[in-house]
């Protein structure tokens, strides 16, 4: 498969490498600040130009299409800013997310809600809003009943999710199509075709259908399947209701990302291509069309960045003790084999580091021995003083923080380059305060539990 034009890949290289020498030199790290998250603003716009590109370039003339950024691939309200100026909407799976977006200013009518577990209150939230809503299952589907009673003026467009069953990917617990998937209704078990399309004949305001098919490890041709058959139920659906009754289909995002190089491969453009050929129909115009991405949008735009603290040696091997680990990199850490990452070496300036290759560790600043970034890597030689880059971490890395041993989050910074090589920053998160840590630790209440003694436990306070 081809990738991405070479040089778009090569100048996101340099601008990263800008970033680091910028970020060191402007004091965002150093000896007292020893980890930053970047993210590179330019980046982030030319994926969500190429997305939208992508599908302008196959759907008929006037088809409505909604990119909805899943919210939980990167939860930072300026990136959900910047992307909605990019003309990108969210998707949204808790109310926290949703929270977010609305901080973010996105409308309504560009949010999509598909968590699996919605409350009675998230639910009659969103249609109060007019969100988009896909009902996970049949239990939910009664929940909206009484709510479209309630509301019936809502302008909410809703729908059900779908799983079509085609089979899972190389990472088991991504795949979300396989046959015993937790999401949506399990389309090949017996009975859930005709229930499926009785549900939608018996509730003439269900005009979506959805499935979120793909996920890292899940090859496009199968990404494929999983809409092609969400489409032939549709069809089915509006053949039987004898009108376009589904007039929105919702296929999901989960293109993978290539986590071995800079060059992006799946594009968004071979995707399109491949869904073209496998379910023209989809884009000749009779449908409006939903998209969900998260990863491939944002995983190559973000940079964690780390000093090393000390660099030692251990039954022969050198291991440099950094202060990037499980906290910034917890899929990396506790699935190793699942989800590598390319790592970085920069000197003490911030400079690409040169040097022959040694085998060695990159370890985490975490207490637990498992905490290594990588494991037997050949690089230049990591010292004391130095940074380490983990790569490609700007979907489901240092957004997610795992809070082990009370490690604060690490400041995220918004990086643009100038002709000139200047680089300027732009705080999109600070980094957490201890007083903060603590705080949410229960600082506040710190007797509550040897008071709770001294009265016997009765009542809360
Ligand atoms: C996680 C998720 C997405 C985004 O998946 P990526 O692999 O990050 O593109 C989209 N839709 C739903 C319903 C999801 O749960």
């Amino acid at each position: 498969m081809s990738g991405d034009l070479g040089g778009t890949g090569t100048e996101r290289a340099v601008r990263r490498d800008g970033a680091v020498r910028a970020a060191v030199e402007q004091g965002l790290l150093g000896p007292d600040v020893p980890i930053v998250g970047l993210l590179d603003v330019a980046g982030i716009r030319e994926s969500a130009a190429a997305l939208r590109a992508a599908f302008e370039a196959v759907t008929a003339p006037g088809t409505p299409v909604l990119h909805a950024f899943a919210v939980k691939a990167t939860p930072l309200v300026p990136v959900l800013r910047l992307l909605h100026e990019e003309g990108i909407g969210v998707e949204v799976a808790s109310p926290g997310e949703l929270a977010l977006a609305r901080a973010a200013g996105v409308p309504a009518e560009r949010t999509v809600l598909d968590s699996p577990a919605k409350t009675p209150a998230e639910l009659r939230e969103a249609l109060e809003l007019g969100i988009a809503v896909n009902a996970d299952n049949p239990q939910e589907l009664e929940r909206l009943d009484a709510l479209v009673k309630a509301l019936p003026d809502t302008a909410s467009p809703l729908g059900i999710r779908v799983n079509p069953q085609v089979g899972g990917g190389s990472i088991e617990a991504l795949s979300t199509a396989t046959a015993t998937s937790k999401f949506g209704v399990a389309l090949r078990d017996e009975g859930a075709r005709e229930w499926v399309v009785r549900a939608y004949l018996d509730r003439p305001w269900l005009t979506r259908l959805h499935t979120h098919t793909g996920s890292q490890g899940i090859p496009l041709t199968l990404m494929a399947e999983g809409v092609a058959e969400a489409y032939a139920l549709a069809e089915e659906i509006n053949e039987r209701a004898g009108r376009r009754q589904v007039d929105t289909l919702d296929i999901g995002g989960g293109l993978p990302v290539n986590f071995g190089s800079d060059e992006e491969s799946p594009t968004y453009a071979e995707y399109a291509r491949v869904l073209r050929e496998r379910v023209p129909g989809l884009f000749d115009g009779r449908y409006g069309l939903v998209t969900e991405f998260g990863r491939s949008l944002l995983a190559k735009h973000g940079t964690v960045v780390a000093r090393v603290e000390y660099a030692k040696s251990a039954g022969g091997r050198p291991v440099a003790v950094t202060h990037a680990g499980v906290q910034v990199a917890t899929r990396t850490v506790y699935a190793p084999g699942a989800w590598p990452l390319r790592i970085a070496a920069y000197d003490g300036k911030g400079m690409p580091k040169e040097g022959p290759d040694v085998v060695q560790d990159v370890a985490g600043p975490a207490c637990f021995a498992g905490d290594l970034l990588a494991v037997g890597r050949a690089m230049p030689l990591l010292e004391q003083g130095d940074y380490a880059a983990a790569l490609d971490t700007g979907a489901y890395y240092f957004a997610h923080h795992y809070a082990y041993n009370s490690l604060a989050r690490p400041g995220v910074y918004g990086f643009v380059s100038d002709e000139d090589g200047s680089v300027s920053f732009a705080t999109v998160r600070e980094e957490q305060r201890v007083e903060e840590i603590v705080a949410e630790a229960g600082g506040g209440r710190a007797d509550a539990l040897t008071e709770a003694v001294r009265r016997g436990g009765s009542g809360r306070s």
